[in-house]
């Protein structure tokens, strides 16, 4: 008897080497957690419920080749390019690609940089430079 977790694992190490034949100079090892580790490391765990779209998406981490970003904007940035990245891959795998799951793990990114970006004295929208520090246009001196 295969019970259903073990369907999903095999499911998963089908689709996983299917991805390591199409990307041989990816490596890609177990892990608690996704994540991509420049610059050719995919971590992934083969019993997340959601293996597929996450893969996808560090391995669309690797193949853009940008790893590196200046202000939290272009960070946010290189997670849009990541996931637009999993959705070709998606088609390409033939892996349901759950566009609302993209969205939420977007939108965390999203309202991470909002509550950064928002001045705690007064609320206004503060910027910031290459040297990663905010500045409120209203309290912070020129
Ligand atoms: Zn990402
Ligand atoms: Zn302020």
């Amino acid at each position: 008897m295969v019970n259903i977790s073990m369907q999903k694992n095999i499911k998963n190490e089908e689709l996983l080497n299917r991805i390591r034949i199409s990307y041989p100079k990816i490596n890609f090892k177990p892990s608690q957690r996704f994540l991509f580790h420049p610059p050719n490391t995919v971590a992934y765990n083969l019993t997340d419920d959601n293996f597929p779209i996450l893969i996808l998406h560090e391995l669309g981490h690797a193949l853009i080749g940008i790893n590196s970003f200046e202000t939290d904007i272009e960070r946010i940035k290189i997670e849009v390019s990541a996931w637009e990245k999993a959705r070709e891959l998606a088609q390409k795998f033939a892996v349901p690609f759950d566009d609302d799951f993209a969205e939420n793990n977007l939108d965390s990114y999203r309202n991470w940089f909002h509550s950064k970006s928002i001045c705690k004295k007064c609320g206004q929208t503060r910027y910031q430079t290459p040297d990663r520090q905010y500045h409120c246009p209203n309290c912070d001196p020129f």
